[in-house]
């Protein structure tokens, strides 16, 4: 049996994780162990293809299980869910450390260290290095304009927060396994 803190860790962290209808879904399988996809929209009020929807990106992160059945009446297959409860920490440590590591930090740091040129007239961006090759001037046919700086404030901003969301998630199953 899962308790009711558990259930609020769970419910926090795939609310960050997912989306919070997400948190819904999982909190319905918990609920009742070998549910149907059919149980799950009606418990949790969702359309079919957004509680599959759902299922799938769990099912993905390796948060979920499905066993297949046939309907002896229909012989479609139905299929029962059950949540990894015991993979949870493991799942989401991994894939956040492997996001965080991999890709978010490694791509902030790329963009704290490139400036970036845009020609006004054609949108294109160009790299420091090759605009520096370029004169600084669009080699796009006639086009001839002098390429400005971008900022790239919006990205690492974003990057940043999503960093952060990431470090402190973390840091919630870092304590969870402390405890
Ligand atoms: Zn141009």
């Amino acid at each position: 049996m899962v308790s009711s803190e558990e259930k609020k860790y769970i419910d926090k962290v795939i609310k960050l994780l997912l989306r919070p209808e997400a948190s819904k879904i999982a909190l319905a399988i918990l609920e009742k162990n070998d549910a149907t996809e059919e149980w799950l929209t009606k418990r949790t009020d969702m359309k079919l293809s957004v509680v599959r929807k759902i299922l799938y990106d769990m099912y993905e992160l390796g948060l979920v299980d499905f066993r297949r059945e046939r309907d002896e009446k229909t012989s479609w297959y139905i299929y029962h869910i059950n949540f990894k409860f015991e993979n949870f920490n493991k799942v989401v440590i991994d894939r956040l450390r492997y996001i965080l590591e991999r890709k978010l930090k490694l791509r902030l740091k790329y963009e704290l260290s490139h400036s970036f040129y845009e020609c006004p007239k054609h949108k294109k961006l160009f790299t420091e290095s090759e605009a520096l090759q370029l004169n600084y001037i669009c080699p796009y046919e006639d086009c001839g304009e002098v390429m400005l700086q971008r900022s790239n404030q919006h990205i690492i901003d974003k990057l940043t927060k999503y960093i952060g969301i990431i470090e402190k998630i973390l840091d919630l199953t870092e304590e969870k396994k402390n405890k």
